[in-house]
């Protein structure tokens, strides 16, 4: 496993982060035990950077990353969670200081550990960043100094939203996701910015949450149709060439030395085990011209989330 720094934090996290959402049941229905040992895998291949939220199957994927870092010397992984969202959906959203200082102690407990390395203000974009700036991270930075958190971040879907935001504070690390994978690498333009504001990069969702497996999206997945299609079109190529788009896909993503590491979701320790194998393989640049080709009508193109005043 290959280690990089994640901004001004001095952490040295893995390449390959583990994405806990399908812990809560996000890409179809997981047993607790295989979920535990996906964890324990993923220790095991020096996997060092955990991402989870309250918002994961309604608090399943933290009860299931808990129970599976039971044990586990606290210094040899880094636990990254969130506030703002608490059920998958936009059933309960809610940034004020009330909530997320409850919402870090529910999930303190649930991961079963006495500080959250990284807190992260779950999909700004639902919320008014004025209340993001004025009251979320002003109640974080109060846990900070009571040692429940170490470090504070933000996600959201659209990059304009971290600009917005970051002009007005500062935060440790941003994760985005779905903006640099095979379909989209517009978050690189955020990059100089980023530096200057002194964020670690966090990347999720390299398979486009699914869209560029051969298993396909889940029924939730907000992409249009046109992104479908296309991707399954180069899901389709790749078949058809007896390669793994998957793997092309992971590779792609890790190899960007300005990414401190890439969330990738499974709950399968089989999965793992292959993602982390693929790290050490050459990346396949003729089969990427091929398929960035076929991605080219909707290359770089995402779809709305959140207010409108935070595109
Ligand atoms: P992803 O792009 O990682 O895709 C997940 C899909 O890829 C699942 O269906 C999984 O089974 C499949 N997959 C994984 N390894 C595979 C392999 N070797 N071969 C074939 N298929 C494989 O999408 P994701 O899970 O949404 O994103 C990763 C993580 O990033 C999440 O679990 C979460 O922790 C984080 N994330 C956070 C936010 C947010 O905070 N707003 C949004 C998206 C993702």
């Amino acid at each position: 496993m290959k280690y990089r720094v994640l901004g001004k934090t001095g952490w040295k996290v893995s390449v390959l982060g583990f994405g806990a959402s399908p812990l809560g049941d996000a890409f179809g229905g997981i047993e607790e035990k295989e979920g535990i040992r996906a964890v324990r895998a993923a220790l095991d291949l020096g996997i060092n950077f955990f991402d989870v939220s309250p918002d994961f199957g309604s608090a399943k994927a933290e009860i299931i990353l808990g129970k599976a870092l039971r044990g586990i010397p606290r210094h040899k992984f880094y636990l990254a969670t969130k506030v703002g969202r608490y059920a998958p959906g936009e059933k309960d959203l809610d940034f004020s200081a009330a909530r997320v200082t409850r919402s870090v102690d529910e999930s303190l407990k649930r991961l079963r550990v006495a500080h959250i390395d990284l807190i992260q203000c779950h999909d700004i974009e639902f919320a008014p960043l004025s209340q993001v700036v004025e009251e979320t991270i002003p109640a974080l930075q109060k846990l900070k100094q009571h040692g429940k958190v170490q470090r504070i971040g933000v996600t959201a879907l659209p990059l304009k939203t971290f600009k917005k935001l970051l002009d007005k504070v500062r935060v440790d690390a941003i994760l985005s996701y779905c903006h640099y994978c095979l379909s989209n690498i517009t978050l690189v333009q955020l990059f100089p910015y980023l530096k200057a504001k002194g964020a670690g990069i966090i990347n999720a969702s390299p398979f486009a949450m699914g869209l560029l497996t051969e298993k396909g999206p889940p029924k939730w997945h907000p992409a249009p149709t046109a992104i479908r299609e296309a991707c399954a079109r180069a899901v389709e190529h790749c078949r058809k060439k007896k390669a793994s788009i998957a793997r092309l896909a992971l590779q792609f993503a890790v190899a960007h030395k300005d990414i401190a590491t890439t969330l990738v979701g499974t709950a399968s320790p089989k999965k793992i085990k292959e993602n982390v194998r693929w790290l050490e393989e050459r990346l396949d640049l003729e089969l990427l011209a091929e398929v960035q080709e076929i991605l080219a009508p909707i290359r770089n193109k995402a779809w709305p989330s959140g207010r409108p005043e935070n595109q």
